[in-house]
């Protein structure tokens, strides 16, 4: 018997032993194409050698320093290649080890802020529903997954969550997209102002939805919206990027392309690539100033803040993301990607929706398109079509709907940036007698 603690205890995994490129290969010599990237990390595949030379490097000269005695030469260009880069008004970066740990910073970054600037009364948060935003008990609380918080329930601090951005079941008949952006901002300010817009202290939101909703872009102007409404109250902005950052959609924030910036941005993942394991909170100059001229210190901190390891694994895959032009890469096989997915399974009777941006895809499961009816969780659908996706040689990431019926399951697609062609029919193909296996298990 295994003596690690695995999430599902009752479950045998296959034993990896090496990466190719966009491959893992198990103990006994099984391929599986990461048409997931694990969870959304593995942008540059397993096997690259400009990475795997910057961490060789970096562990030979100097592993790590604590970062209460030292800064150090990776942290320090890894923070001014992302602020270069950042969307408008975020000037530093806090370096923790993966996203709940960014998210937690934010939380916290947020409340010092309004104690420095004396609005210490402002510690009320609002999110989504369908969120995920981590599983430490901060980001948990944030998150409005109903399944993920259930057994927690009682150690989570009190949080809003307004209707998420989720056009396919939640954009109203009589209702153009933009129209629905203009009610969901409306949402938000109602909350707000029944909270008291004095008590606020921020909203957070993933600007694309990954590991709740599968892939779900805004409405056009929603994000717009969300800034005017936040900035008309004083209430900060958290965009959480841990999933759809870092190029995944096709821009190296996703803020980007909503035309938007946020006081804080968490990333994580595509960071490090799943070279090492890193994250990162980006905060604005106005929050950074206010805690520099205030108490002068930020009141938080972990033991691997701005691994130098990490770092420097971190710069190298953001540095060949950026000189082997990956980006537009992101976006041409996105388009190819979601191409052949409609192609494929647009007529399929289960498919009810199609979505997502870059290489950043997902496909929610029904029992009845026209009505959206999802599959009786006690199905576990999800479970089956990755156990039938694995037989295959396919990762990919499938997730279960909601207990509340408000959403089905769905499968998350976010393959490395380096695939071509062949990989992508290689998906689809792959994909396609996953679902179509675990559907006729059920
Ligand atoms: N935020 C988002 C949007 C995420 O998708 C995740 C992970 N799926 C997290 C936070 C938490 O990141 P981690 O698992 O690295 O703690």
């Amino acid at each position: 018997m295994s003596h690690v603690f695995h999430r599902h205890l009752n479950q045998d995994y296959p034993t990896a032993v090496k990466g190719d490129g966009p491959y893992l290969i198990d103990s006994q010599g099984r391929r599986y194409l990461d048409a997931s990237g694990g969870a959304a990390v593995s942008c540059l595949g397993h096997s690259d050698g400009d990475v795997i030379k910057a961490i060789q490097d970096q562990v030979g000269t100097m592993a790590y320093a604590h970062s209460s005695f030292f800064t150090s030469e990776p942290m320090e260009e890894l923070a001014d290649f992302l602020i270069d880069r950042a969307p408008e008004g975020l000037e530093s970066v806090y370096f923790v080890s993966g996203g709940s740990e960014a998210v937690e910073a934010a939380l916290k970054l947020a409340r010092q802020y309004f104690i420095e600037i004396g609005q210490p009364q402002r510690k009320h948060l609002i999110a989504r529903r369908q969120s995920y935003h981590g599983n430490t008990l901060g980001a948990l609380a944030t998150g409005g997954n109903a399944w993920r918080r259930q057994q927690f329930e009682p150690l989570l601090i009190n949080v809003s969550h307004v209707s998420p951005c989720y056009a396919y079941r939640e954009q109203r008949a009589d209702e153009t997209p933009e129209a629905m952006g203009v009610r969901l901002a409306a949402e938000l300010e109602e909350e707000i102002l029944r909270l008291g817009a004095e008590n606020v202290m921020a909203f957070v939101a993933e600007p694309v939805v990954g590991a709740t909703l599968g892939a779900v872009t805004a409405v056009p102007g929603y994000f717009k919206r969300i800034r005017e409404v936040c900035d008309r109250y004083g209430v900060l902005l958290i965009l959480d990027e841990v999933m759809c950052g870092m190029g995944r959609t096709g821009s190296l924030f996703a803020a980007e392309q909503e035309g938007i910036s946020a006081d804080l941005i968490t990333i994580a993942k595509g960071l490090g690539a799943g070279y090492q394991p890193i994250g990162a909170t980006l905060v604005s100059g106005k929050i950074r100033d206010a805690i520099a001229n205030g108490s002068g210190f930020f009141q938080h901190g972990h033991t691997y803040i701005g691994h130098a390891t990490a770092c420097a694994a971190a710069l190298a895959v953001q540095q060949a993301i950026e000189s082997r032009g990956l980006l537009a890469r992101v976006n041409h096989l996105g388009d190819g990607l979601q191409a052949r997915l409609k192609e494929r399974f647009a007529q399929h009777v289960n498919i009810g929706d199609i979505r997502g941006r870059g290489l950043f895809q997902g496909l929610e499961l029904v029992t009845d398109r026209t009505k959206k009816t999802p599959f009786d969780p006690a199905l576990k659908l999800h479970a089956r079509i990755k156990k039938a996706a694995m037989a295959e040689g396919l990762m990919c990431y499938p997730m279960g709907g909601t207990l509340d019926g408000r959403q089905g399951d769905h499968i998350l697609l976010a393959p490395p940036f380096i695939l071509d062609n062949t990989h992508l029919d290689e998906i689809t193909l792959k994909l396609g007698n996953a679902i179509d296996t675990a559907l006729a298990s059920l």
